[in-house]
């Protein structure tokens, strides 16, 4: 757990939030400020600042959160309409919490490419 990470205060369950959906390696949640109808955050349980300080040992950990997203998109009746998976990375991919995490969004059409 890194201090003063509000994500690994979430998943640590030290900030009372509604889990989507949780196993051994992962936690989802609704999105502060959605984005869409559906905007699920999916964090791994250790931190990790980002997709791109992801150590190769980390891989199991990176499929594993999309795995999650495929998982949470079936379960909850979005699949088959489709959805969208964003890992934003750094500042120019307008990443501004440093704990990786997955959006899935969903519930409405997204435009390619994004904004
Ligand atoms: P980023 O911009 O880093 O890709 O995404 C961070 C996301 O985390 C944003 O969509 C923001 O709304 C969400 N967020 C930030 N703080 C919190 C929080 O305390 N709780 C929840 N549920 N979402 C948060
Ligand atoms: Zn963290």
């Amino acid at each position: 757990m890194s201090p003063d990470c509000i994500f690994c205060k979430i998943a640590a369950g030290e900030i009372a939030t509604r889990k989507v959906y949780e196993d051994d390696v992962c936690v989802a949640f609704n999105d502060l400020s959605p984005q869409a109808p559906t905007h699920i955050l999916i964090i791994p349980v250790g931190h990790i600042d980002s997709l791109d300080t992801a150590k190769s040992n980390e891989e199991n950990v990176l499929g594993h959160l999309l795995s999650a997203a495929a998982h949470i998109a079936r379960d909850k009746g979005f699949a088959d309409a489709g959805y969208r998976v964003v890992i934003n990375t750094n500042g120019d991919g307008g990443q501004t919490v440093f704990h990786l995490h997955v959006h899935l969004l969903a519930g409405r059409p997204f435009d390619f490419p994004p904004g």
